[in-house]
């Protein structure tokens, strides 16, 4: 089958999708439907079964909360609150739709909680839809010290027209520059400041900067998307009752749910004003199949007392031990590495860390290279950011996360062909499936 690639992308991207349109079977729907199950089958025997996935993005729902998702539903549209719905014959359903975010608040401890955007970017544009008017200025973390997307003027604030600014950042601090912070938020004037990153190894010192920020009138969003997991457990920090006014984050990633994002906060305003942006602003119907699965998961947060959380911050402070002992560069080493389930890992000196990515993904170990706070502007990813949501999940004990940094070791630091560590990568899997 032939398929246009698109022109504007880069050549890497071409070649790789002419190669698999070159690959493709008939478009029939026996055809489509075998191409896209032997897609799949390989897909899960990479990940679930072979692989050691430590990309800090992604996770594996519990078995209970895979129980109710898949469910066809996801097709039957719905729109508007229960009670006052569009269609008719929906009640049913609304059991998922009042459930959901009253365990969402509960467990995040708000008063609010918005469940029907589809992702974190889509939470993160409906807080700039509420609190911002296009033409604003809005403060966020450097793209280096893990700003993400959704925050930077290429994503989610561009859409509503906002300038956005770099807050000053303490390198050594892992945090927003405290004391810079009234000077910056006075010359630049934010409406809405924006701290939460894809890579956070310490908390963030909320209470300071939600005294900063209220104090210039501007209101402070803290996106827990990689983080949500711990913060719903009530590890790592609060960022609500800290002084944060709203909370965003990804359902998929440390929380383990299904893909999705929330807004939570205390403010009842706010809360409108978010609300309003999601629906009717950003969606009219929207995937309630999706609520199943969250609504369990929030409940198995709340049932296990941190225990999940506080598993997966032991295992990130092991595995970054362990590769610390091998010689890696961990960052925080002075810190004990980690607060959170994150690992980051310094290889300037090793290729930089897209081309250790590469070297990993071929003996089996996926995960992403990120910027880190000291790279200068402009400087290729030199990091490595590594999670353990899902390893903790699979049940990877802490001396098996010894032997992955072991891998990884060989991989980095030995030069290790990639065929044998991918099958050692694939016996640990099996010798723990086995247990
Ligand atoms: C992953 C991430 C997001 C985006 O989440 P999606 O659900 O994929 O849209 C937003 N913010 C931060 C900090 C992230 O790391």
């Amino acid at each position: 089958m032939t398929y246009e690639t698109a022109p504007w992308a880069s050549s890497a991207a071409r070649a790789r999708i002419a190669d698999v349109a070159a690959g493709l079977g008939a478009p029939t729907p026996e055809g489509v439907a075998a191409t896209v199950r032997t897609a799949l089958s390989d897909h899960a025997r990479r990940f679930d079964a072979e692989g050691i996935v430590l990309y800090a993005g992604t996770n594996l729902m519990s078995p209970a909360a895979r129980a109710v998702a898949d469910a066809p539903v996801g097709g039957r549209p719905s729109m508007g609150w229960p009670g006052e719905k569009y269609q008719s014959g929906l009640d049913h359903l609304d059991t998922l739709e009042v459930l959901t975010p009253a365990l969402m608040a509960r467990l995040l401890g708000a008063r609010f909680a918005e469940v029907r955007a589809h992702s974190a970017t889509m939470a993160n544009l409906a807080v700039y839809t509420a609190v911002t008017e296009p033409g604003d200025t809005i403060a966020v973390l450097p793209e280096r010290a893990g700003g993400h997307t959704s925050h930077h003027a290429v994503g989610a604030p561009g859409v509503r027209g906002l300038r956005v600014v770099d807050l000053p950042y303490d390198a050594a601090a892992y945090d927003v520059d405290v004391p810079a912070l009234p000077e910056f938020l006075d010359r630049e004037g934010p409406r809405l400041v924006v701290i939460g990153a894809s890579l956070l190894l310490f908390p963030h010192r909320v209470a300071e900067i939600a005294e900063a920020v209220h104090a210039a009138g501007a209101t402070l969003l803290y996106d827990a998307s990689h983080m949500a997991g711990l913060v719903a457990a009530g590890r790592f920090q609060r960022p609500l009752a800290e002084g944060a006014d709203l909370l965003t984050f990804s359902t998929y990633k440390s929380f383990g749910g299904p893909p999705g994002g929330v807004v939570a906060t205390d403010d009842a305003e706010l809360a409108e004003a978010v609300s309003a942006a999601v629906f009717p602003g950003l969606t009219a119907n929207y995937d309630i199949a999706r609520l199943a699965p969250l609504a369990v998961t929030a409940a198995e947060i709340l049932a296990d007392d941190g225990a999940y959380a506080d598993a997966c911050v032991a295992a990130a402070q092991t595995l970054a031990a362990a590769l610390h002992a091998e010689g890696v560069t961990v960052a925080g080493a002075d810190r004990g590495f980690t607060a959170s389930h994150h690992v980051a890992l310094d290889v300037a000196d090793l290729g930089g860390g897209r081309a250790a990515m590469d070297r990993l993904a071929e003996a089996g170990v996926y995960l992403s290279a990120i910027g880190l706070p000291w790279q200068e502007p402009g400087e290729p990813d030199r990091g490595l950011r590594l999670g353990t949501q899902e390893l903790v999940r699979r049940g990877f004990t802490h001396d098996d996360l010894r032997r992955v940094a072991a891998l990884v070791a060989d991989v980095l630091l030995r030069d290790a062909a990639p065929g044998p560590v991918r099958k050692s990568a694939a016996a640990l899997r099996a010798e723990i499936a086995r247990r």
